[in-house]
């Protein structure tokens, strides 16, 4: 080794030994935490799933990235802003037009845990985007529509297919299929095979002198469709009404329970068109 050479290596063990940080003192565990302050100024905070605080108190829903809030400080979020017709629910002030500029951004800093992480979904999602990614989380268990049993998981077109053969009609996507549908039926259960989804003919008696016939799949939306939108398509028509009469095409919801939910479209069979045998001939294509 050259001179040179000898006192650089030299400088740069000094410079290294200079550099070393020293030793550590043992410390005790909320001391540890200084070290990684700068790290946790990068990190988003993660809030308990369940934690009311970050709720509209109107719906109890988690807030989403608007929120709003009265003369008085008390929040809401947009939709209730709404339905309250633009008062607020605890003191009547008007809420609406000032938004509540810290909690959105608190809230934007926010992960939390999807409330299926039982069942499986490791994801940590913004707190802002909790509803959305719920409604198309892939592991929501869904609970099984068939009066008496008590099925609810992941896997609920082999359910359906596996314990209520007898019960379960076949569709299928851009193919017609016939399905009969009795009047006192509250629904008929359809499965397709192809993308092993769970639909149900809706045939609900809430409307005078016939019958309303809808479309529902049970699950959770497709992915990629977070907004609200809802992507399968479907046709369904009532045989022997005269052509295009008793049709209905659209976009089929997506829930995991019947309870509490109104179809928006229907088609409208009188009581006339259901026969002796009390049934009718849908059929029915998906896409
Ligand atoms: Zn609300
Ligand atoms: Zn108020
Ligand atoms: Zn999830
Ligand atoms: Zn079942």
């Amino acid at each position: 080794m050259t001179q040179t050479r000898r006192r650089a290596a030299e400088q740069g063990a000094a410079a290294a030994s200079a550099s070393t940080p020293p030793p550590k003192r043992p410390c005790a565990a909320e001391d540890c935490d200084e070290e990684d302050d700068e790290e946790e100024t990068t990190r988003h905070f993660r809030i308990k799933p369940g934690s009311r605080s970050m709720n509209c108190p109107i719906c109890v829903l988690p807030f989403e990235a608007e929120v709003y809030m009265c003369n008085n400080g008390h929040a809401a979020c947009p939709r209730c802003c709404l339905s309250m017709s633009r008062k607020c629910g605890s003191c009547s002030e008007p809420i609406g037009d000032v938004r509540c500029r810290p909690l959105e951004n608190l809230l934007d800093e926010m992960d939390t845990d999807c409330k299926y992480k039982k069942y499986g979904c490791v994801e940590s999602v913004k707190y802002t985007q909790k509803r959305a990614h719920e409604a198309a989380c892939p592991r929501a268990p869904s609970g099984c529509p068939v009066d008496g049993c008590s099925y609810r998981g992941l896997l609920l077109y082999e359910h359906v297919v596996d314990d209520h053969a007898g019960a379960v009609a076949t569709v299928s996507y851009l193919r017609s299929a016939t399905v009969t549908v009795h009047k006192r039926a509250p629904f008929r259960v359809l499965a397709e095979p192809g993308r092993g989804r769970v639909f149900l003919l809706l045939n609900g008696g809430d409307v005078l002198g016939g019958r309303s016939l809808s479309l529902v799949c049970l699950g959770p939306r497709p992915e990629g469709n977070v907004d609200g939108a809802e992507s399968i398509g479907y046709k369904m028509e009532v045989r022997g009404g005269a052509p295009g009469e008793l049709m209905l095409k659209g976009t089929a919801p997506c829930v995991r329970r019947l309870e509490g939910f109104q179809p928006k479209k229907f088609i409208f069979v009188p009581d006339a068109d259901w026969g002796s045998s009390g049934t009718v001939s849908v059929s029915v294509r998906l896409g």
